[in-house]
C-alpha cells in the first residue's frame, strides 16, 4: 500500500470508567481516503473509541492526533477540533424545531462563520446527492428514519470534516431503510472520504472497508483486509464472532 497522508493517529490510548477498563491499549492510524471498519461484540468499546476520537470522552493514557496535531487532552478548544471530525450516531439528533436546510447550515454558519447563502447552496447540492432536496423545508418529524439519517450525514459533511465517524448508523432503522443509508456511505467512500465506521452489517463492512479492525474487550484483536478477516480470521475470538452472522 502506498504511504498516504496520515489523517488520524491513535497512539496507545486508554480509557476506563472507574475500575472498568474499556479501552486498554489501542493504536490505529487512518490515512487520507481510507475506510476503516470497526467490528466486535456488543460492549467491546466501539462507541467509546469513537467518542474518545472526537473528544466526547477524555482518555487516561496515550494520545490522539489529527493531521499531526495532538487533539486529545485539549478540552478547551475541542469544539474547534470537533468541526474537523464529523460524527453520525445511531440516533439522528436533528433539531426538531428547525427545518432540514437550517439543520444542515447551522454548524457552517454559526460555528464556521460561513455565509448563509454559500452554506445553503452547498447544503442543497448535498441534499440532491442523497435524493432529499424536496425535503429541504420539511421538519425532522416529517421524515422517515432513513431520510433523517441521510440528513444527519449531509449535516456532518457540510462542515468539511477531515474524517467522518459513523456509529451503527443503521441500527435503529427499519430493514427497508438500511440500504439507502449504506448506499450514501458507499458513495462517500468511492469519492475518497476518510471514514471510520462501526457497523454490524457484515456484508456492507466487507464491501466498504479498506481495513477491518476487530475489537474485543477494549483491545484490537485482529486487523487486516476484509478478505483476510472474513475468509481467514486468525483468532478463535474472531471466528466465534463471525459465526453469529453466518
Ligand atoms: P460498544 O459500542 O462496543 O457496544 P461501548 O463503547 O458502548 O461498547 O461500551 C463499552 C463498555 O463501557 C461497556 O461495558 C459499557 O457498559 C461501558 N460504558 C460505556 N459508557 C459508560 C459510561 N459512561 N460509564 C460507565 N461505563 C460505560
Ligand atoms: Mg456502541
Amino acid at each position: 500500500m502506498s504511504k498516504k497522508e496520515e489523517i488520524l493517529t491513535i497512539n496507545h490510548i486508554k480509557k476506563d470508567y472507574g475500575s472498568l477498563e474499556v479501552i486498554k491499549d489501542i493504536s490505529l492510524t487512518v490515512g487520507k481516503g481510507e475506510v476503516v471498519v470497526v467490528v466486535g461484540p456488543s460492549g467491546c468499546g466501539k462507541s467509546t473509541l469513537l467518542r474518545c476520537i472526537n473528544g466526547l470522552e477524555t482518555i487516561q493514557g496515550g494520545e490522539i492526533s489529527l493531521k499531526g496535531e495532538i487533539i486529545s487532552g485539549r478540552q478547551k478548544d475541542m469544539h474547534l477540533v470537533r468541526q474537523k471530525i464529523g460524527m453520525v450516531f445511531q440516533s439522528y439528533d436533528l433539531f426538531p424545531h428547525k427545518n432540514i436546510l437550517d439543520n444542515i447550515t447551522l454548524g457552517p454558519v454559526k460555528a464556521q462563520h460561513r455565509k448563509k447563502e454559500e452554506a445553503e447552496e452547498e447544503a442543497e447540492k448535498l441534499l440532491v446527492r442523497v435524493g432529499l432536496l424536496d425535503k429541504k423545508d420539511a421538519y425532522p418529524r416529517q421524515l422517515s428514519g432513513g431520510q433523517k439519517q441521510r440528513v444527519a450525514i449531509v449535516r456532518a459533511l457540510c462542515m468539511h470534516p477531515e474524517v467522518m465517524l459513523f456509529d451503527e448508523v443503521t441500527a435503529a432503522l427499519d430493514p427497508e431503510m438500511v440500504r439507502e443509508v449504506l448506499d450514501v456511505m458507499l458513495e462517500l467512500a468511492r469519492e475518497g472520504s476518510t471514514m471510520i465506521i462501526v457497523t454490524h452489517e457484515m456484508q456492507f463492512a466487507r464491501a466498504i472497508a479498506d481495513r477491518i479492525i476487530f475489537l474485543d474487550k477494549g483491545e484490537v484483536v485482529e486487523e487486516g483486509t476484509p478478505e483476510e478477516f472474513f475468509e481467514n480470521p486468525k483468532t478463535e475470538r474472531a471466528r466465534k464472532f463471525l459465526n453469529v452472522f453466518e
